[in-house]
């Protein structure tokens, strides 16, 4: 087991991976930028250091000055949390050439699913569904007409270095097919330095569903099911729930044996989420994210395992703490992500948080770095918590977030709690009838 480790990250996520360590019984360092000097990560580490400026490319994305952290205070291994330095697979190597562990999976498994081409035709190999589309890079007009054709209209065109949603752009006919390519590719490359792009079946109102693994590098791979994701504004997640409202127990089993012997067969390490489009009972995959993501407690808080220690396990070779068998699903949880912004125009709010109070009780966890007094620096992202409730079942986990809602405090700054508060209130997210349209469609109607 590793000795000690150094969180390259800040904010909830920082906290959420020093608090697993600590029940490990593992000394944790914290990293910070001068902006965070009096984060909750840096108060509540065993050591902290100090990288750099406000800035993230000259802090948490500074490679140089995280290893100097790393060679001054000791530490043998690093977990990147999500966002960052997560998905760098240059960062995992030079990590390993100073004899330092990368809490993740490996550097190839990093790049090959850090490019949706190569990501697509190598989880399409292992017998995971794919969407309908070409079978690589397509660089020729007439080609991309044919191939269009052959899978129906409407199309996507779409980065295969994209993220973020960028590079995507929709052909609803041939006349817009010329027109959509150029205007992809030429995103794609000022945005990502690489045009390539590719062709997809347009699914009109899919959901987001999403299955969490867990490799052990050894051949060994579990499920811990699916979070369905689809409550999203701009691509930005903003309501998670794990089971999906639109699967029942049989489909749950069929895609998650599917994916997980998938991931064994990669020989996959640490956690991953594969994450799908699902329209008409069937799952379309979109892309792997080898990493942990925002939204992993609401998995477990339905499986009751916790995923870092699961991560850190098996990067220090203890592979993983159960089998396929012993998993087990109880109950219903939903996250919600609460923004420093304002809840109508999403604007971001920072400020001085003046007042914070946690709802609590039964069922209820707050993933949060924020605290009365605390000033919310303008650099980084606007998450300032998680709210994830658990219940014995969609009813009454929506009940409990209902209530845990009206208990949360949060003066100083705008939020987006209202926003929650309307949702939980909403007949559509009552039954769980959304799409990844629908809160996009809902905020223009009452906007
Ligand atoms: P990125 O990495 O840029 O976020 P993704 O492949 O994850 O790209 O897709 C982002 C979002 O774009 C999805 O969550 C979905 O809303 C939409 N999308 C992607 N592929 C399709 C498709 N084939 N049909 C319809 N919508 C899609």
């Amino acid at each position: 087991m590793f000795h000690k480790i150094l969180i390259a990250n800040r904010g909830e996520i920082a906290l959420r991976v020093l608090r697993a360590a600590k029940e490990l019984g593992i000394q944790t360092v914290a990293v910070h930028s001068t902006a965070d000097a009096d984060a909750m990560h840096v108060r509540l580490a065993d050591e902290s250091v100090c990288i750099g400026p406000p800035p993230s490319r000259d802090s948490y994305l500074n490679i140089h000055q995280i290893l100097a952290a790393c060679e001054i205070t000791g530490a043998d291994a690093v977990h990147p949390g999500y966002g960052f330095l997560s998905e760098n697979a240059k960062f995992s190597e030079i990590l390993a050439a100073h004899n330092l562990t990368f809490i993740g999976p490996s550097a190839d498994h990093i790049r090959i699913m850090g490019d949706k081409i190569t990501a697509k035709k190598t989880v399409k190999e292992l017998g995971i569904p794919v969407v309908p589309g070409s079978d690589g890079a397509v660089t020729d007009d007439v080609e991309a007409k044919r191939i269009a054709a052959d899978i129906g209209y409407p199309v996507l065109i779409k980065a295969s270095a994209g993220g973020g949603g960028r590079g995507m752009k929709v052909a609803k006919t041939e006349a817009d097919l010329a027109e959509a390519l150029s205007t992809a590719r030429a995103e794609a490359g000022a945005a990502f330095g690489d045009d390539a792009v590719y062709i997809e079946k347009y699914l009109e109102k899919p959901r987001h569903i999403e299955v969490q693994v867990m490799g052990d590098g050894a051949g060994k791979a579990i499920h811990l099911g699916e979070r369905d994701c689809s409550l999203q504004r701009r691509h930005q997640k903003v309501w998670e729930e794990a089971n999906s409202p639109a699967l029942n127990v049989e489909q749950r089993n069929r895609i998650g044996e599917i994916v997980s012997k998938a991931i064994a067969d990669l020989g996959y390490s640490g956690a991953g989420t594969i994450e799908f489009l699902y329209e008409n009972g069937e799952f379309y995959f979109i892309e792997m994210n080898t990493r942990l993501q925002v939204e992993h407690p609401v998995t477990e808080a339905i499986t009751g395992i916790d995923l870092v220690h699961e991560q850190i396990r098996v990067a220090s070779g203890g592979g993983l703490s159960c089998t396929q068998d012993e998993v087990r699903f109880e109950g219903h949880a939903i996250e919600c992500r609460i923004n420093a912004e304002d809840p109508r125009t999403f604007t971001p709010s920072p400020g001085t948080i003046s007042h914070f109070h946690t709802p609590g009780g039964l069922g209820i966890r707050v993933d949060s770095g924020v605290y009365s007094g605390y000033r919310i620096p303008p650099y980084y992202d606007s998450l300032i918590g998680k709210l994830i409730v658990h219940g014995r079942n969609r009813v009454e986990c929506m009940m409990r977030l209902r209530r845990a809602l009206d208990e949360f405090v949060v003066d100083g700054i705008k939020t987006t709690l209202p926003l929650f508060q309307d949702l939980v209130g909403n007949p559509d997210i009552a039954n769980g009838d959304y799409d990844i349209h629908w809160l996009e469609n809902y905020l223009a109607k009452t906007g």
